[in-house]
């Protein structure tokens, strides 16, 4: 595969740094020290390195050329997960119950590797940020970094992400155009119904009976008002009631989340979910409220954007075969979609081989990706922002 021959010369050397980010695996706004291995190797490099955003967020930036070129920003995220690794290999966790199982010390020195290696050769017009975002798992970074002003700070006129994926053979990708993964949001509903001694239900209302209905009836949302040739997902994980044999409890709590790829319909769930909870309860004469958490939007590619990183991955990949364009979008969630939100740009796959899923506690970043994503990136770079002849 044609990775950047001037990356594999450095390879060994970036396997090393993601095994140090790897033993040393930091939660979501808790990633000090591996903000600081960040910035130091950065630093090395000569860039212009920025801290604090998000708290723990590194933007580094890299101009070459007038100023005046266009200017695009990498994304990488930084944190891991409260997972107790159970891998024996060398570079395993040092820190029991937190790992790295969504391959984000992989991402972040694949980003390093790029940086380097576009450092030094500069053979590119224009500005490139290097963006570390905290707390991608579930808390924001992506967007907490937007809000302290990343891209008033950093302007860029587009803005590139990358995850790596299990049962994506190394060296492939995958990328299209519009949604590729889901918007996700949480619920919580309560239901108030009046307890009473089990034998003798018709002396109370029974919010156990009630809370079965709405989950019942929560399941026609996909079935029922969604255009098959849509995705949505309605899933209630939890339903906490009672606590004796022969007590019908007072009141209920269900919660779940909803997955869905198109914005528009996202739109219309707070209201519809209501409706049923409201009218179910109602029946019953129970009362119910439904707190309604709108979470990461969907993460939207953009049509010139991912056509062009397709072409990137083909480049680097050796071969169109080896670059999926009709990926079935991930109901999975992802807070690059913030950053979507506000520039064009896109989000791509990249084969992490025969390994454990994400989130897994023998998942590892296959070593085998990183001068493969590193030389994505730079190729990106020199593509997108060309020295004028
Ligand atoms: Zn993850
Ligand atoms: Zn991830």
């Amino acid at each position: 595969m044609p990775i950047v021959n001037r990356i594999a010369e450095f390879e060994a050397e970036l396997i090393e740094w993601r095994h140090q980010l790897h033993k040393f695996p930091e939660l979501g706004f808790e990633e000090h020290q591996t903000a600081e291995f960040i910035a130091e190797k950065l630093n090395q490099l000569g860039l212009e390195v920025n801290r604090g955003l998000a708290g723990t967020g590194v933007v580094a930036t890299l101009t070459v050329g007038s100023g005046n070129g266009p200017k695009i920003g990498l994304r990488a995220d930084m944190d891991a997960l409260p997972i107790l690794e159970r891998s024996e290999f060398e570079h395993a966790s040092k820190k029991p119950g937190v790992m790295h199982a969504c391959g984000h010390d992989g991402h972040t020195t694949m980003l390093l590797g790029a940086a380097k290696y576009l450092a030094e050769t500069k053979n590119f017009d224009g500005t490139v940020q290097f963006i570390f975002q905290p707390a991608e798992e579930g808390k924001g970074g992506g967007e907490k970094m937007i809000a302290d002003g990343l891209f008033e700070l950093f302007p860029v006129d587009e803005v590139y992400g990358m995850h790596n994926i299990p049962g994506i053979k190394v060296g492939e990708f995958a990328v299209c155009p519009g949604p590729i993964m889901a918007a996700r949001d949480n619920f919580e509903v309560f239901v108030k119904g009046r307890g009473s001694h089990a034998a003798m239900p018709h002396q109370g209302v029974d919010p156990v009976v009630v809370g079965s209905h709405i989950v019942l009836a929560l399941q026609t949302i996909t079935s029922r008002n969604m255009d098959p040739q849509k995705s949505l997902v309605v899933s209630v994980t939890q339903f906490h009631a009672g606590e004796a044999f022969n007590i019908i409890p007072d009141e209920i709590i269900l919660r779940g989340t909803c997955r869905v790829l198109d914005p528009q319909i996202q739109e219309t769930l707070p209201e519809r979910l209501g409706r049923i909870v409201d009218g179910v309860a109602s029946t019953f004469g129970a009362k119910a409220e439904l707190v309604y958490h709108k979470g990461y939007p969907a993460t939207v590619n953009s049509q010139q954007a991912s056509e062009f990183c397709a072409e990137v991955a083909k480049e680097i990949a050796g071969s169109n075969e080896a670059v999926d364009l009709k990926p079935a979008p991930s109901m999975g969630a992802e807070d690059f979609s913030y950053m979507l939100q506000k520039k064009p740009g896109c989000y791509i796959w990249t084969g992490n081989g025969d390994t454990a899923g994400l989130h897994h506690p023998e998942y590892d970043f296959n070593d085998e990706t990183i001068a493969v994503g590193a030389s994505y990136w730079a190729r990106l770079v020199e593509k997108r922002l060309p020295k004028s002849p």
